[in-house]
């Protein structure tokens, strides 16, 4: 299937040039613009698979454009651009800024541009999606540490209080969880504050 793309330069010429090459080449251009705040729109809504910005553009600039986008991991961008400051080529890695196409550009220069910026993105995606699993698998490790630490200390209590034996202390924060229909570590945290004793409830 052929990727989506948006393109978005305020003068028409190449604008036009532009989408010519890129359905050409096979894309499937959803959205082709002259302002930036407009481009931010369609890529909001269009969620296409790459944005072709220019960087001079009214209504809003296609570094900002791009940076809005990175922000919210919509797709891939592609900065053409006139010049190759070195500050621009900076900024533009700051906006997460996958390729750029150098005006004037040939059609040839368009496809490996396009096709780096995809797989930068996917790839960043991949990576932001594993970093996720990793953060939540240690805030799941660290939610059990937390409640088995909770779990012994009030098992502790009710052995030195109520001269339980471990698995008696563990028995009744279990069956009054079960009975209150609530959390074990909920009950060792009365039992802790003195909020709940055995042969009460
Ligand atoms: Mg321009």
């Amino acid at each position: 299937m052929a990727q989506r793309i948006i393109i978005a330069e305020d003068e028409a010429i190449i604008r036009r040039d532009l989408k010519e090459m890129l359905i050409a080449e096979g894309y499937d251009v959803v959205a082709d613009l002259g302002r930036g705040d407009e481009a931010l729109e369609a890529v909001r809504t269009m969620r296409p698979a790459a944005a072709v910005l220019d960087v001079k553009m009214p209504g809003m600039d296609g570094l900002s454009v791009a940076e809005a986008i990175n922000a919210e991991q919509l797709c891939a961008v592609i900065i053409l651009t006139a010049f190759s400051q070195r500050s621009l080529v900076e900024q533009a890695r700051e906006a997460g800024v996958m390729a750029y196409l150098v005006k004037p550009f040939q059609a040839g220069d368009l496809v490996p541009a396009i096709e780096l910026a995809l797989a930068r993105f996917d790839e960043k995606m991949l990576v932001e999606g594993e970093l996720e699993r990793i953060h939540d698998e240690h805030r799941k490790l660290e939610e059990k540490l937390e409640t088995r630490v909770i779990l012994d200390r009030a098992k502790a209590r009710l052995m030195d209080e109520y001269q339980l034996s471990e698995s008696d202390a563990f028995r009744f924060l279990q069956k009054t969880a079960m009975d209150t229909r609530g959390k074990v570590k909920d009950v060792a945290e009365r039992v802790i504050d003195g909020n709940l004793k055995p042969g009460r409830s």
